[in-house]
């Protein structure tokens, strides 16, 4: 192990070194190459190395790179902002762009204080948010993250926002079954508001589909309408997560779009910039910029590099792209056929319990036999997975699930523009992944 200068997630292990990215695959500097399975943490949404981005990259950088967003506005951010609105579900929003998920959800618990502070509300200032969600790791947008173990050296810092439980239809909190549950999951964010006061309560957030804390889990149908209905039966605004499941990765270009709800705001990053730049996006609808635009008439919250233009162009030709190449329908095409592929593992594999997701969004939880308790020491089992994939030249993203302490899950999410051939090699190489787990760890499996 080599001590460099660089602090890197895990201080003491070795990481190779990247030479170059093409389509789905990176190569590293000693020419071996790895297929990019879950676009790194979900985001390199088109690929690697895609010319006409660098292309229109390079054009905004000889113009400008940067300006200050509180003395010029710039022609790919107006644009960029309208091509947003113009595809967000349902009506017109504005965009206040940012550079990471975080800010994004920072930003959005920010506008809904602000909204109701316009309104003279200025006891409304809680979000509430699920147990099992990651909206990022600054400590306001950590603050509404129900991911245990990122919290857990921060708690004294950080609000009790994360008060109901995920839909986790697999391993449902309540020990019902859908339908019959008749939403329990749901009503309870009435029994939270009921106790906590809607006064005291500016928003709610969730995923659409839960990332980082519960690898693609996915809600029933009704679960997000019901959330709708109770949203506006308390004057509660919905805050709808879209970082990691944004433009295309689901198989709609929004996530909410599979279900009829409008959100109030939504925030958008990972496939933004497909990872060519850092940017993020918080969308508020017109009615929640109104009373703003006639109140202060002012946004308390922005970076620095809010807003540059060569982030946004590059945005923008991310969006054009993924319009043009139509990866949300390609996505859902492409999610089919990796889902049913996946399904067959589960024969061949009696530990992997659960798959589930939309599009090119898809989790595998692992467990342990005709039994839903967790193997040995599940997160490194997690890890284990990972490693042995990326060894074998498969790049896998790790996820929390269970209870978001000893859950064992991955997310499989390679770029939306993956051939069929190439979901053939990412199953093959995931399958020697698991067949060599099996072989060195008991668990089981028949050949
Ligand atoms: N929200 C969601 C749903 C995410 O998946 C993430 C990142 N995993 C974030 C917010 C935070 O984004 P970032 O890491 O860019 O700050």
């Amino acid at each position: 192990m080599e001590r460099t200068y660089l602090i890197k997630p895990h201080l003491r292990r070795d990481y190779p070194f990247v030479s170059y990215g093409r389509g789905v695959y990176l190569y590293d500097v000693a020419g071996k190459r790895y297929l990019d399975g879950c676009s790194g943490a979900v985001t390199a949404n088109i690929g690697h190395g895609v010319e006409e981005i660098i292309h229109v990259m390079n054009e905004q950088a000889k113009k400008v790179a940067f300006v200050y967003r509180s003395q010029f506005t710039s022609e790919p951010a107006e644009k960029l902002a309208d091509k947003l609105s113009q595809l967000a579900p349902g009506g017109e929003y504005g965009t206040f762009l940012v550079n990471s998920g975080s800010e994004a959800t920072e930003t959005a618990m920010k506008i809904a204080i602000q909204y109701w502070q316009e309104k003279g509300k200025m006891g409304k200032n809680k979000i509430l948010s699920r147990w099992l969600s990651y909206h990022g790791i600054t400590i306001g947008a950590l603050s509404m993250s129900g991911h245990p173990t990122r919290r857990a050296r921060f708690v004294p810092l950080l609000e009790d926002f994360p008060s109901i439980c995920a839909p986790y239809c697999y391993r449902c909190p309540y020990h019902s079954t859908y339908p019959s549950c008749q939403l329990q999951c749901a009503r309870e964010l009435e029994q939270a508001i009921e106790r906590i006061g809607a006064e005291h309560i500016a928003a709610f957030i969730a995923e659409p589909i839960i990332g980082a804390a519960g690898a693609a889990i996915t809600p029933p149908d009704g679960y997000y309408e019901k959330i709708r209905d109770i949203c506006n039966k308390y004057d509660i605004l919905l805050i709808v997560d879209e970082v990691m499941t944004g433009l295309g990765r689901t198989g709609k270009m929004f996530a909410i779009e599979h279900w009829n709800v409008q959100p109030d705001l939504i925030t958008l990053g990972k496939g933004l910039g497909a990872g060519y730049t850092p940017i993020a996006a918080t969308l508020a609808s017109k009615q929640v910029l109104e009373p703003i635009f006639e109140g202060s008439g002012v946004i308390m919250s922005g970076h620095t590099l809010s807003a540059n233009p060569l982030s946004a162009a590059t945005a923008l030709a991310v969006l054009s792209y993924v319009e043009t190449h139509r990866l949300p329908e390609k996505a859902a095409e492409t999610g089919r056929y990796l889902f049913t592929q996946l399904t067959s593992f589960k024969k061949r594999f009696p530990w992997i319990g659960d798959i589930r997701g939309k599009g090119l969004l898809i989790g595998i939880e692992f467990a342990v036999p005709n039994a839903k308790g967790m193997l040995p020491s599940p997160l490194s089992f997690t890890e284990l997975v990972v490693t042995k994939a990326q060894h074998l030249g498969l790049l896998v993203y790790p996820a929390a699930a269970g209870n978001g302490r000893d859950g064992a899950a991955i997310i499989i999410a390679p770029p939306l523009t993956i051939t069929k051939e190439e979901v053939d090699e990412l199953i093959t190489l995931l399958k020697q992944t698991f067949l060599q787990l099996e072989r060195e760890l008991p668990i089981g499996g028949d050949d």
